[in-house]
């Protein structure tokens, strides 16, 4: 494993055994998908995201302050237009936004995403500043996104059994800062929203896959439609550096 190391807290660099690893535990994924009869397409983004899209996201209102900006510090009073995402499934939305499709659908992409936690205390071995995820996103009924999010959490198990690291599935929420998002917190244990994959790394429970239920706070906004259907959305994303650094440091 000296094949890896940190530049600085959070600022992962590794070789190709590491980089072989993550691969293939993506392709697993891939391939679990298509063996659980997921019909999805692939997309490909880049890592900028318009601060407009940003906005609309409803990202900031959460609380959330760990973006990373960025601008040109030779012009004054920069206009700061861009962040470096967040999360992997805003393109998505800003790719489709007005958009009516013909019938249900999956699409999958993989991203670098950027997390600046603004409390360093939180930063540890496997809390990165910038990392791959491997992101499915889904739209359709109610009961098809709960459907997809189901087979997803059925991939991250047979994924689990094959690399042979021992998991379980918990109800989660997201961690949000701000007090008046706490009530939220309590929203979405009611609804079931998020499901995290949850492994030990050196003794100390960590998440590495997330399986949320959005309801309608991306399609409204965004006005993404299903034809003829009140369109809900989904989000899948699995952290595969995390899995890859589980997976290896069973093997040291
Ligand atoms: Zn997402």
């Amino acid at each position: 494993m000296n094949d890896m190391g940190y530049k600085s807290p959070g600022e992962l660099y590794y070789g190709s055994d590491v980089g072989t690893v993550i691969s293939a535990i993506d392709d697993l994924i891939i391939e679990k998908m298509k063996e659980k009869s997921i019909d999805f397409t692939q997309e490909y983004f880049p890592i900028l995201l318009r601060k407009e899209t940003l906005s609309k996201t409803g990202y900031l209102k959460r609380g959330n302050k760990d973006c990373i900006y960025v601008y040109n510090p030779d012009i004054k009073n920069p206009n700061i237009e861009y962040v470096l995402t967040p999360s992997a499934c805003f393109h998505i939305y800003e790719k489709y936004e007005h958009f009516n499709f013909d019938k249900e659908k999956v699409f999958t992409l993989k991203q670098h995403v950027f997390r600046d936690e603004i409390n360093d205390e939180w930063r540890d071995e496997i809390r990165l500043r910038d990392y791959q995820i491997r992101e499915i996103v889904f739209f359709g009924s109610k009961s098809y996104v709960e459907i997809i999010r189901t087979k997803l959490i059925d991939v991250a198990e047979s994924v689990m059994e094959e690399l042979n690291i021992p998991y379980s599935i918990k109800l989660s929420t997201d961690s949000f800062v701000h007090p008046i998002m706490k009530r939220y917190q309590q929203v979405q244990i009611e609804k079931k929203s998020k499901y995290e994959l949850i492994i030990k790394y050196f003794g100390k429970e960590v998440a590495v896959a997330s399986f949320n239920l959005h309801d309608r706070a991306f399609t409204g906004p965004f006005d993404i439609n299903v034809n003829q259907i009140k369109t809900y959305s989904g989000c899948v994303g699995f952290g595969l550096e995390r899995i890859a650094l589980c997976y290896l440091k069973e093997r040291v």
